[in-house]
């Protein structure tokens, strides 16, 4: 008896899909090392956006990549159409400062909303003699990939403390889920990583060897905060990983989701809407993700114009006037 209303329907969703097929969109969203929350952020929004594929036929998928100025980087060449990246770099590519200068402003960049808070984490060996960030001179440290967030940040602390390269005995480019297997493998001293917490790449570090996270809080470091609108002061929970206790002090900027001004408006208002009208679920998806304010979302961190698309879907939800 009910065959033949299920093989109608069965046909009736056939039908559907290849009507989305014939115009399908496909996106992807750059992210950062598997380990990190770029990965499984950029996991978790396109899993949402496809879920309403075969009403929009956009199909989203995820890259990993070295971090936020990669993705920005394949944004204004077009080789991606959203990313995730910090908000200082946000701020730098759309004011061609900093890292940015020589490519000048990246008029296009356009935000989406913003994600978790990413403070600046460094994780010693417990056997360095490392207690404060100002221990790293003279160590072997990982000052990150040049297209990760954390390089470019790690470049600005060095410079207000008056560092360079020389500063450490040993200087390593690893990408950010090459460094906790770096660090207990004893191979260098301290890694830093602009990431949310928590981490798989912290706990990773944390877990397979005896590491501290260590405070990045002085002088240098609170004149930065105080003179930069995207800094924050920022604390890691003490207990969250193994071998800290205390709660860590250190700086830290916000992960936004940013995209290009090329991306058609429809595309970036179905995915914003996939997001906000499954907030609940998109906070499950990932411990990091856990405490996302929609109020937040659509104003923190965010440099660059807001994209047409996000625009209309924040005013049609009454989140922006
Ligand atoms: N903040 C890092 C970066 O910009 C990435 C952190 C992550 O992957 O969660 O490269």
């Amino acid at each position: 008896m009910n065959k033949p209303l299920l093989s109608g329907l069965a046909v009736a969703a056939l039908m559907a899909a290849g009507s989305a097929q014939a115009e399908q969109t496909f996106i992807s969203i750059g992210t950062g090392g598997v380990t990190g929350v770029y990965y499984p952020a950029g996991g978790a929004i396109c899993r949402l956006a496809n879920r309403d594929r075969a009403e929009h036929g956009i199909r989203c998928g995820v890259e990993s990549t070295g971090g936020s100025i990669f993705n920005i980087n394949a944004l204004r060449s077009g080789e991606l159409e959203f990313g995730v990246a910090q908000s200082d770099w946000q701020f730098h590519a759309y004011n061609g400062t900093s890292r940015f200068e020589d490519d000048g402003p990246f008029e296009e960049l356009r935000a989406v909303f913003s994600l978790h808070p990413e403070p600046f984490t460094v994780v010693a060996r417990a056997d360095a003699g490392i207690t404060s960030f100002e221990d790293l001179a003279g160590k072997r440290v990982n000052i990150g990939n040049p297209g990760s967030g954390q390089r470019g940040t790690m470049e600005v602390v060095m410079e207000v403390m008056g560092w360079d390269m020389d500063t450490f005995s040993v200087v390593s480019e690893l990408q950010a889920g090459e460094q906790a297997q770096a660090l207990c493998d004893n191979n260098i001293d301290a890694m830093v990583y602009t990431v949310g917490h928590p981490s798989g790449a912290i706990q990773e570090a944390t877990t397979a060897c005896d590491t501290v996270l260590v405070n990045v809080d002085n002088d240098a470091v609170r004149a930065l905060v105080e003179e930069r609108d995207y800094y924050r002061m920022a604390t890691i929970p003490g207990g969250m990983y193994r071998g800290t206790d205390e709660d860590v002090t250190t700086f830290g900027v916000g992960a936004t989701f940013v995209t290009s001004a090329n991306v058609p408006e429809e595309v970036v208002y179905q995915v914003t809407r996939a997001i906000f009208e499954n907030l609940d679920t998109f906070r499950g998806l990932h411990p990091a993700l856990g405490t996302l304010d929609p109020a937040e979302m659509v104003a923190d961190g965010l440099s660059a114009p807001l994209h047409e698309g996000a625009a209309r879907y924040f005013s049609e939800a009454g989140l922006m006037d």
